[in-house]
């Protein structure tokens, strides 16, 4: 489920639709977890889909790092990636603001955090600073030390903002913090 105080808009012409926070959104909010109504897909189900339904899952689907992919069933498949993101996932069924999101501003994540195949990787037109142009499959290794501070400082806020995800919690790997 996404963070609730958020809505579609229009992002931009070339990229569509986008998830936009309608209030002030402070670091270390969740802001999506993996529920009941995500519909996921196995590994052996997604070996058995036809060619042409590929492009669909690496278009609205999640792929888990353990192969296997999700569909969210609300506004979290509209989410856009940004090369600085305003969330990252800190599991495969659960994601976190990792800097203050403004009234206002989109919510985006590095689709490289996600285990992309390769005819999931794509050229890049995000324009963040520090846009990397191509987005690969291996970009999690030589990124992880970049994000790793950024989510741990996130995890520190946990406990002192609002999360009304928190119901949701102890179904999630964060079930320690229920
Ligand atoms: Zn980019």
């Amino acid at each position: 489920m996404l963070y609730p105080h958020t809505e579609l808009r229009l992002a931009s012409v070339e990229t569509g639709m986008g998830v936009f926070a309608l209030h002030a959104i402070p670091k270390g909010t969740i802001t999506w977890v993996q529920d009941q109504l995500d519909h996921k897909l196995s590994v052996e189900e997604v070996a058995k889909l036809p060619q042409e339904l590929l492009g669909v899952l690496s278009h609205d689907y999640y792929r888990l790092f353990g192969g296997e992919y999700l569909l969210t069933h609300d506004n979290t498949r509209f989410m856009n990636h940004s090369c600085n993101p305003s969330c990252a996932h800190l599991f495969d069924d659960v994601e976190i603001a990792i800097r203050d999101i403004a009234e206002g501003e989109e919510l985006t994540s590095d689709y490289a955090s996600f285990t992309l195949e390769t005819y999931e990787e794509f050229e890049c037109f995000c324009a963040a600073q520090g846009c990397r142009n191509w987005i690969r499959r291996d970009d999690p290794s030589s990124l992880k030390a970049y994000w790793q501070p950024m989510l741990e400082e996130a995890m520190r806020q946990l406990d002192q903002v609002d999360q009304p995800l928190r119901f949701l919690f102890a179904q999630s790997s964060l079930h320690a913090k229920a």
